[in-house]
């Protein structure tokens, strides 16, 4: 059978292998990652030889090497120390940074960790303590164990010369990974290795621009360097010039392929001229390869740079490819068959990967059908060796070899053909032990050496460590001599064949992520354009909408009640499994007509692409998630009483529900409480809110096509005056309410009123959300975390987040980025893949906020607003905006829109900025940046809401994940999409059966004489 890797390499067939099913991908694969009997044993003699080799004579230093092979990622110390460094030099005031030190250096178990390993203790003491040595005194004891040593650092904290001292080792630390901090520097430090044929790429440090000005700031360091790399080029004319690489989401801070017009109308000039610039000095560039969902874009590119750049003889422009991705082979013969077409080399530099837990985490959060990477180590290693293979076989490529592997270098010495022609490169300061001995025997070496402040460093060291820091990592395990040599030069292929699976069975597949309860639900790749053309192809069929549904009569809810009530007799007498297997065909519904469902709650909702898919998943969580609870807690269950009796307890229905829901998300939360009515047992009358009846209706169509009968569902459009007389039904059995504090409280109070039964009420109402900064947190991850926070869905979600409180050392610089990212916001058209932000719903609630803006106007300080185009004079826009307020208290209402609110606080006063977000009373969600332990439980612990956000978003809750709602004024519980939901929509009916009432105790008997 011809490998379809064979097959004519356009983009869609690099698609196809997106997220392929690992076994398929890696059948093609193996034939081409496996040496000849002759070429194995060579091989693993030579990186045997050199494993021997370093282990021998590799001295421990304080380097990063070592210190990632001894503290590796499953000790405590190790993340301690990865979380010290990421963070300490960052933070500008020095309460904050005594308490990230404290954290990190004072709870965790240094002497163990470090062990008895004589040079290797000297070293880290030495590492941790030469620096802070003249600073305290410490006795013979406390300099022999590092343990007691940082313990006594910590005491002394309050001493400025030790937290600088601290601070100096962990820009000891980053600058372990950097060559310097100007390419000035670097080029002088690569003199000397240069003369000795090692090329360098130099990486100008920086990458994830949020901001134009970022963006700008990043061309400009590159186009420095590249003059600078060129300049020094000519003087030494050395044999094999220096180059650069270039991370593309550097140069433009929305580099995703949802922006493509502008990716390509805004950076392409950029990049053609430093191609150009990097072409007229004749050095190398080389274009980083970054996230998966970056890969398309990136392929893009790389066919305009063909045809836009003016090569003039110009060899040097080239493209790493990352093996641990399924598309890498795809990727190489379609840059290959570029060079072709083009008759023009390029390079292609094959990486294994440097995002593989942020990849795996992505897919299984966007409940993707497969992962895009391989989920064993082995895996990446088999399609590294078969992408060898492919480019030395490539005509017009030019290949790099980028990796620390002893193995992986020896394999590839093996299969080819000229091996005085290969170039293998390593990370600046890691493995230099392998490459020094490869250079003695005249390989081709080149170092990747970044280049750049500590302060852009962070998300480069972080990968660094977390990818050489796992166990499975060769670096990890080089110096590790309870690992076997042998097991550093196994052959991949076999190892991977020893596995009775192909996937890893840890690494959960995202529909199987919550197996064996339930079916995950299908998400979307909306980075992959083979999916989002066709979706939004049949999204358009949708866009003109049916025509308007009318309110029902006031006077036709008696009836409606009353056949209500005939269903719920009928339906709560059905076993749980058989209302489930309704429900769960209900999900299946939602995913069918997925494309009609989003058109609705794009064009009625004003939801934008990503928020319909979202929404539409949401409710299909439901419905299987309370399904799978149903069945596991509406059974009867035996209580323990005395012998001769049995006590059972069941769960009921209670009788004819009433499910009131908002327009906000007319999908998900308005099938999220009848999926609950009716799981439990109950018959539902609905009523949807007046803005999105078109979106119910639909729903309501596709309840009675997966099987409950009619009568057991009714569906009431109306406005206020059906919801009030809903809430008067006499004999209702409860009501499920989501919607504003105000209309909740009058449903309560009308509840009070009435005569007849008591019965629940499940109320989710609104909150005054605030996110809590402090100044160890990631300025980057904090903007990012708050723009989808405040801004995604227009602000109108419960969760949004309403006021975002910044330690006052560090407000300007978030700030600053905030407004910057703000601007390359896109609102418009829902429908669009480019749209980041839609209108709201409609121009009575524009008005209210356009209200709130005017006042804002007079009484707070602005800081950023998006524009808004042209086109949104035809509908109820509002531009996403940021203003500074006085106090939190000047809020005095909930501002549900993209409207966000911000206040300063002192790091000190962290306690009152807590007491005063609980004085609004209500307390849904909140959220806190922070690399501090102790912050993180001070806040959990202190700060009332019913949903706490920790170094991520606030926004989008996932069912059976993060069981949502509130408390005070944000809602009574129990927690939608959580454990305690259900039994809320049912009531609980106990049987006590005296066995022995018929005579004696037969079981006793026959028990006790056995
Ligand atoms: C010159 C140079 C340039 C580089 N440029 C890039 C770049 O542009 N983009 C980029 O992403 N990286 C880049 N890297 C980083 C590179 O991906 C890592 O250094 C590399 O993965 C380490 O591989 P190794 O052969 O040294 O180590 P090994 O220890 O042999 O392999 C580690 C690899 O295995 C993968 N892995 C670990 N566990 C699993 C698992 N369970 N399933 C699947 N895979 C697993 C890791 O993600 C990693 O890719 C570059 C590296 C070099 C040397």
């Amino acid at each position: 059978m011809p490998s379809p890797f064979d097959s004519v390499p356009l983009l869609r067939d690099i698609a196809g292998f997106y997220r392929a099913p690992e076994g398929e991908c890696l059948s093609h694969l193996i034939p081409s990652a496996q040496l000849s009997p002759i070429e194995q044993p060579k091989a693993v003699a030579r990186a045997t030889r050199w494993i021997e080799d370093i282990r021998r004579t590799h001295k421990p230093q304080a380097s990063v090497t070592d210190l990632l092979a001894r503290f590796g990622l499953t000790s405590n110390e190790g993340l301690a120390l990865m979380c010290l460094a990421e963070a300490l030099l960052r933070i500008p005031d020095r309460a904050t940074a005594d308490a990230l030190i404290r954290d990190k250096l004072g709870g965790t178990h240094w002497n163990e960790a470090i062990g008895t390993d004589a040079p290797w203790k000297l070293n880290v003491t030495g590492w941790a303590l030469a620096i802070t040595g003249k600073v305290i005194e410490l006795d013979d004891t406390e300099w022999s164990s590092p343990g007691a040593a940082l313990g006594k650092l910590v005491s002394k904290l309050g001493q400025p010369l030790i937290r600088e001292a601290i601070k100096g080792a962990m820009q000891w630390l980053a600058d372990q990974f950097v060559v310097n901090e100007t390419i000035a520097g670097a080029l002088e430090r690569a003199k000397a290795p240069a003369k000795e044929g090692v090329r360098f790429s130099f990486d100008m440090l920086g990458e994830g621009a949020r901001t134009a000005a970022d963006a700008e700031r990043y061309y400009k360091d590159y186009e420095n360097a590249v003059e600078a790399i060129g300049a020094f080029q000519a003087v030494h004319k050395f044999k094999r010039p220096s180059g650069i690489s270039v991370k593309l989401s550097a140069l433009h801070p929305r580099y995703e392929i949802a922006q493509r017009g502008r990716v390509m109308r805004e950076m392409m000039p950029k990049l053609v001229a430093l191609c150009e610039q990097a072409s007229r000095h004749d050095i190398p560039l080389t274009i980083d390869a970054e996230e998966a969902d970056r890969l398309q874009l990136s392929l893009e590119i790389a066919a305009e740079l063909m045809k836009q750049v003016r090569f003039s003889g110009w060899e040097g422009l080239g493209f790493a490819v990352q093996a641990y991705q399924k598309r890498a082979p795809a990727a190489i013969d379609y840059l290959a068959a570029l060079a072709r077409s083009h008759r023009q080399r390029l390079t292609i530099r094959l990486v294994k990967g440097a995002y593989w837990d942020t990849e795996i985490k992505r897919a299984q959060e966007r409940g993707w059908d497969d992962f895009p990477v391989f989920t064993r180590k082995c895996s990446t290693d088999i399609s590294y060796l078969a992408c060898a293979r492919r480019l030395l076989a490539a005509d017009w490529i030019d290949p790099m070899f980028g990796t620390h592997n002893a193995m992986t270098v020896a394999h590839i010495h093996e299969i080819s053909r000229d091996p005085a022609k290969l170039e293998f490169q390593k990370l600046y300061g890691m493995n230099d032990d392998l490459y020094r001995l490869m250079q003695k025997e005249g390989f081709n070496t080149c170092v990747y050496a970044p280049v750049g402040d500590h302060d852009v460093l962070l998300g480069y060291l972080v990968r660094r460590i977390l990818e050489n820091g796992a166990n499975s990592s060769f670096l990890h395990s080089l110096f590790d001599t309870n690992v076997p040599i042998e097991k550093l030069t196994a052959d991949p292929v076999a190892e991977l064949q020893s596995h009775a699976e192909m996937n890893h069975p840890a690494v959960r597949r995202p529909p199987q992520l919550f197996a064996p309860d339930r079916a995950n639900s299908e998400g979307l790749d909306l980075s992959d354009p083979f999916i989002t053309e066709p979706l939004l192809a049949e999204i358009a069929r949708f866009r003109q909408l049916p025509p308007r549904v009318n309110a029902i009569d006031t006077n036709s809810l008696d009836t409606m009640h009353a056949l209500a009530k005939k269903g719920y007799a009928e339906w709560s007498s059905w076993p749980v499994e058989e209302r489930a297997v309704k429900l769960e065909k209900l999900g299946d519904l939602l995913e069918k007509n997925r494309a009609e469902l989003m058109a609705l709650l794009i064009y009625e909702g004003g939801k934008t692409l990503a928020d319909a898919l979202g929404e539409v998943r949401e409710a299909v969580d439901y419905c299987r998630y309370y399904s799978a609870r149903a069945c596991a807690d509406f059974v009867v269950r035996d209580l323990p009483g005395p012998t001769g009796e049995r006590n059972q307890s069941r769960l009921v229905g209670r009788g004819v529900f009433a499910c009131i829901s908002p327009w906000n998300f007319p999908l998900a939360i308005f099938l999220g409480q009848i999926t609950a009515a009716l799981i439990a047992g109950n018959s539902v009358i609905a009523k949807p809110a007046s803005q999105t009846r078109l979106v119910a209706k639909r729903i309501a169509e596709l309840i009675y096509e997966a099987g409950v009968p009619v009568h057991v569902f009714h569906l009431a459009p109306g406005g206020p005056d059906i919801g009030n007389a809903i809430v008067k039904l006499p004999g209702l059995a409860g009501i499920a309410f989501t919607g504003s504090t105000s209309v909740a409280r009058g449903i309560n109070q009308a509840l009070a009123a009435k005569d007849g039964l008591i019965v629940p009420f499940i109320a989710e109402t609104g909150g005054q959300n605030a996110m809590i900064v402090d100044s160890s947190a990631l300025p980057e991850q904090v903007v990012d975390d708050v723009i989808t926070s405040a801004f995604r869905s227009a602000g109108q979600r419960c969760s949004a987040l309403r006021i975002l409180c910044l330690p006052d050392k560090a407000a300007d610089k978030i700030l600053a980025m905030l407004a910057g990212a703000m601007r390359e916001l896109r609102v418009g058209d829902p429908g669009r893949l480019e749209t980041d932000v839609g209108p709201v719903i409609d121009h009575a609630a524009q008005q209210k906020l356009l209200e709130h803006v005017a006042r804002l106007k007079k009484e707070a300080k602005e800081i950023a607003t998006t524009a808004l185009p042209p086109e949104a004079a035809n509908g109820p826009f509002v531009a996403p905006q940021a203003w500074e307020i006085p106090s939190l208290g000047w809020l005095k209402e909930e501002v549900f829109g993209p409207i966000l609110h911000v206040v300063r606080y002192r790091t000190e006063a962290l306690g009152a900025m807590i007491a005063q977000i609980n004085a609004t009373g209500f307390g849904l969600t909140g959220g806190l940046h922070s690399r501090i332990e102790s912050t993180v439980r001070q806040v959990e612990r202190d700060l009332h809401v019913g949903n706490f956000y920790v170094n991520r978003s606030m926004i989008g809750a996932v069912v059976g994940s993060q069981p949502f709602g509130g408390e005070g004024l944000s809602g009574t519980g129990p927690k939608a999409g959580g454990p305690h939901y259900l039994p809320r929509f049912a009531i609980e009916r106990v049987t006590s059966n005296n066995l022995t009432a018929a005579g004696g105790n037969a079981s006793l008997l026959i028990a006790a004489s056995k």
